[in-house]
């Protein structure tokens, strides 16, 4: 694989819901690349597929509901070639989940095995992939949890999910996720449930993680905060769409998409820096209106009922890409992004 050639290719992925005789799209066109080295952020509301689109990726979506899913979703090896994830067999998934592909998910006790000390249940996915030992398995474990710097780590090893702290879970699953040190690395809101100064060490102890491994990550969240300091590429999604893709620094400095322009400005940092500037108290600004029922959408742009820059022809007609090098955004407005 050559240094340009990204890991993962995502493109056109379509996400539906099967419901009696017809489907819901929930997640329409999504395309992005993961490079390694490199995190994209996958930013966007509650509901605006994120999480739908890495547990497809993973091929996670729950059981108890019935999917489709099309599009492509191109996974490299070091050789340059590539196999379509939404294409494999569940056998052939099972074996690159965890080896190749690591996630780590929001709340961590919701993850974890109650009911097993977690230094097996990081040794279980070593002994799976590498088919290692129970002896060497455990000292993998082990050498997992001091990777992720937790406090004890021998000790930790045969604790009880319950007896560590959330930010001391969240380093099991991040230790669970890298143990076989996968190439690529989803993280859905890892730090969501995480007090601010627990979120920050994590989020430094995963760039550190990726510094050491060369891994490419995708990073879930709604916290532009977050991304400023640990993305070096932004997609922003509304309603199932990426609508806007740009490098971190071009997006926070000239956001081109509206929706994305309204999550800017919502962000206190931005109305505290106003304030100094002006000398004035400045209210924090939100985004009028809600996220559109997937199941009633127009054929129009689905931000037109919230956008304050809407046009007649926005109601119509669905927008396409208007692109510059590295920045895109869909949107019917005039002009490069
Ligand atoms: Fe607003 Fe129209 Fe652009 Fe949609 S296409 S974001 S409604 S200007």
């Amino acid at each position: 694989m050559n240094a340009t050639q990204p890991r993962l290719q995502v493109r056109d992925l379509q996400i539906r819901l099967l419901q009696g005789h017809g489907a819901l799209p929930l997640v329409r066109g999504v395309s992005f690349d993961l490079h390694d080295g490199k995190t994209l952020a996958l930013v966007g509301e509650s509901g605006s597929g994120k999480s739908l689109t890495a547990l497809s990726l993973m091929r996670l979506l729950a059981r108890n509901a019935r999917w489709e899913c099309s599009g492509q979703a191109l996974l490299s090896d070091d050789d340059g070639k590539t196999l379509d994830l939404l294409q494999i067999s569940d056998e052939h998934m099972r074996q690159l989940r965890g080896e190749r592909i690591g996630m780590i998910f929001q709340e961590p006790m919701t993850c974890l095995n109650p009911v097993l000390p977690v230094g097996e249940q990081i040794a279980e996915s070593v002994r799976l992939h590498r088919r290692l030992d129970h002896r060497s398995a455990r000292m993998q474990a082990l050498r997992a949890l001091e990777q992720v710097e937790i406090p004890s780590a021998r000790q930790r090893l045969d604790e009880y999910p319950h007896q560590l702290s959330g930010g001391m879970r969240q380093r099991v699953m991040i230790a669970m996720a890298m143990v076989c040190e996968p190439q690529i690395l989803i993280a859905d809101e890892p730090t969501t449930a995480l007090d601010v100064t627990i979120q920050a060490q994590i989020l430094n102890l995963m760039s550190r993680l990726q510094e050491q491994t060369g891994m490419s990550m995708l990073f879930i969240t709604h916290n532009l905060g977050v991304v400023a300091h640990h993305a070096e590429r932004v997609a922003v999604m509304y309603a199932g769409q990426v609508v806007e893709r740009a490098d971190v620094h071009d997006l926070f400095a000239q956001p081109s998409h509206p929706y994305t322009q309204g999550l800017l400005a919502c962000l206190p940092g931005r109305a505290r820096q106003q304030a100094r500037q002006t000398g004035r108290t400045v209210p924090l600004q939100d985004i009028g209106g809600q996220a559109p029922a997937m199941d009633a959408l127009g054929p129009g742009c689905s931000f037109a009922p919230r956008c304050s820059a809407c046009m007649p022809v926005c109601l119509s007609q669905a927008p396409a890409w208007r692109a510059s090098a590295a920045h895109q955004r869909m949107c019917h407005l005039e002009g490069q992004p």
